[in-house]
């Protein structure tokens, strides 16, 4: 069985997925992860991200994979070396969705991902899941969540377990939506495999339910679907 979540950047998708495949057993793919892989390349190796064949080149040429899980994600490798935290900075925030808006990138990323889901039951979230990856998915689900509230969940996640100012966390909430705002707008309006929620896909708010209901509504869709 397949799990496709969708959505945009911060609404809950990565935890949704992970609690899903803690309570069912489901293997979990990030997609974001692959993108953000490319992205961090590119940067590092000093390809201009305007250049798509380039881009496109070096997609196609470094191998990622997914290792244990770590602090709740699921560890990623680039040719053998752990990005995990390298992926996750607000440079490749700021970087991935030209990355991603390359049609060259997303054929070569769309091999590994079908074969991650061969013979086993997985739960996937991104951005084109249901609607370019695995448009045959038993469950689509379109995850959406009031724009601020992800931006204060995306910031209150950076400094789990720190003591911050008030002010200084207000502050950076509002430059979070900001730049979460710029990317969904990059992720909505790109030509190659926009974010859409699919005609077939349940549609869940998460602004006003626990996790634990999220998983509980989508064990009962599950159980309709089996
Ligand atoms: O989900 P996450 O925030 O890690 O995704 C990072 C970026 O990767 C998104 O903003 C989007 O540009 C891209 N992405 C995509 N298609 C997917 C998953 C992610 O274009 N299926």
């Amino acid at each position: 069985m397949i799990i496709a979540i969708d959505g945009p950047a911060g609404s809950g998708k990565s935890t949704i997925a992970r609690e899903v495949s803690r309570r069912f057993g489901f293997a979990k793919l990030d997609t974001g992860a692959m993108y953000r892989s490319v992205a961090l390349t590119a940067l590092r190796r000093k390809v201009d991200l305007a250049d798509e064949n380039a881009v496109a080149e070096l997609a196609q040429s470094i191998s990622i994979t997914f290792g244990a899980e770590c602090h709740g994600n699921v560890s990623v490798f680039v040719d053998g070396q752990d990005v995990s935290d390298a992926i996750r900075t607000p440079e490749v925030d700021r970087n991935v969705s030209a990355a991603a808006a390359n049609a060259g990138v997303r054929r070569a990323m769309l091999v590994p991902q079908r074969l991650f889901a061969e013979g086993r039951d997985v739960v996937a979230e991104g951005r084109d899941i249901g609607s370019v990856v695995f448009p045959h998915a038993e469950l689509k689900l379109f995850l959406t969540a009031d724009p601020r509230e992800r931006a204060r969940r995306r910031v209150l996640q950076r400094h789990e377990g720190e003591a911050v100012d008030e002010g200084l966390l207000s502050a950076e909430i509002a430059q979070t939506l900001a730049d979460i705002e710029r990317r969904d707008a990059l992720d909505s309006q790109r030509a190659a495999a926009p974010l859409v929620c699919p005609d077939d896909a349940v549609r869940i708010d998460s602004t006003s339910f626990t996790i634990e209901q999220i998983v509980d509504q989508i064990e009962r869709l599950i159980e309709e679907r089996r």
